[in-house]
């Protein structure tokens, strides 16, 4: 069954904007763009050299946008050497203080975060808007159920609807100003809120015909197996309904674990590829060989490569067969031993001992016969200090 068509969105364009920044890559949101997978930053932003490291983590994990917080001035003074460095675009996080807002833009950052909730001087917000048009930059609205403006909390409550017209009055002030390169997030941080507040906001933006990227994302979701859960489904949900044009997934954990979660929610909805898709049965009294080592075994080898190679192992002949022909490459187990399957033809039977080196054979000659564009990454290249 396919997925409802993504929802029709006005794409923008995130670039950094520093001279030294030519060869980071540069990522479309929106329109019929691949969705996005975001990550944030967790150093001290003023360590310049330390958030790039965390940076170049992200970016070798899938990471495809990096989020920065500007929060004072030592972080402002940080920024023109993460923006000239960083391999991703940078989006700088601002609250309360717009100084920083267009200490960010000055720096050439690729969007910016702000939050409708926390700059409510409508002057100020005009300063920053307007410096943003002219640079040519994105600004994300991320309505956070946590900071909602005052007035819409009192007469909605914490609800959708306050979540969305908070986002609405912004971009009303943003396209006041004529700057129309607009993405909004409405962030709670349970799925029920989350899922109706995008919902809403679908249907409002599609009515105004203003059908503006929607930045997905559970606030606060937890560690990481709970935050995995929440996200998955909240995500899940609006990605399955044709909802959201990048996301983000928010873990109390070192940020690079969100990226694969990012990604493994874009692969099990079959909206993107990315790295190997392990199938592997869940073993019971019937496996004949150790499935759950050979396939963690497997999820080790796969850190290796990008291409989206499907592997299965399954523990016995009860399934094993059928499903390890419909895999790129399979191996069903069978007393001590395993039968190996590439694109539904038997390669052979091998010891287990044997079976692992035996997979990784099969699989280089997949990637060498229908990835051969898709490299190891290794490493991405540090440029100099501005
Ligand atoms: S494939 Fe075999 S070992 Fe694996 S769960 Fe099914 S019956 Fe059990």
């Amino acid at each position: 069954m396919a997925i409802r068509l993504r929802r029709r969105s006005k794409p923008v364009l995130l670039e950094n904007k520093s001279s030294w920044s030519k060869d980071a890559k540069k990522v479309w949101i929106g329109g019929d763009h691949p969705v996005a997978v975001q990550s944030m930053t967790t150093t001290d932003t003023a360590d310049y050299e330390k958030t790039l490291e965390q940076i170049y983590g992200l970016a070798m994990a899938g990471c495809e946008v990096v989020r920065v917080t500007v929060k004072d001035a030592p972080d402002a003074a940080g920024m023109p050497h993460i923006v000239a460095r960083s391999p991703v675009p940078i989006v700088a996080d601002i609250h309360f203080d717009h100084r920083m807002a267009l200490a960010a833009l000055e720096a050439g950052v690729a969007k910016l975060r702000l939050n409708p909730g926390n700059i409510t001087d409508p002057k100020k917000t005009r300063e920053v808007v307007t410096l943003a048009k002219s640079m040519g930059t994105p600004i994300r609205i991320g309505v956070n159920m946590g900071s909602l403006a005052r007035d819409l909390e009192e007469r909605y409550g914490h609800t959708p609807e306050a979540m969305v017209f908070s986002a609405l009055r912004h971009v009303d002030i943003l396209e006041d100003l004529g700057h129309t390169d607009i993405v909004i997030s409405l962030k709670a941080h349970d799925v029920p809120t989350t899922v109706h507040a995008y919902r809403l906001a679908d249907k409002k933006l599609a009515e105004r015909d203003t059908p503006y990227a929607l930045h997905l994302g559970i606030t606060e979701a937890g560690l990481p197996r709970e935050g995995t859960i929440k996200s998955s489904i909240g995500m899940g949900i609006l990605l399955w309904e044709g909802i959201g044009d990048t996301l983000r997934v928010s873990l109390a954990a070192d940020p690079v674990e969100e990226v694969p979660v990012c990604w493994g929610i874009l692969k099990a909805l079959g909206i993107r590829e990315k790295g190997f898709d392990i199938t592997a049965c869940p073993s019971c009294g019937r496996a004949e060989i150790e499935v759950v080592e050979l396939a963690r075994a497997v999820e080790a080898i796969a850190k290796e490569y990008t291409a989206p190679v499907k592997v299965a192992v399954m523990g016995c002949v009860v399934n094993g067969p059928g499903e390890s022909k419909m895999a790129d490459v399979g191996v069903a187990g069978g007393k001590g031993k395993g039968a190996i399957y590439r694109k539904g033809e038997l390669v052979g039977t091998f010891p287990e001992a044997q079976l692992l080196g035996a997979l990784r054979v099969e699989i280089e000659k997949v990637i060498a016969d229908q990835y051969p564009d898709f490299i190891h990454e290794t490493s991405y290249e540090r440029q100099p200090v501005a």
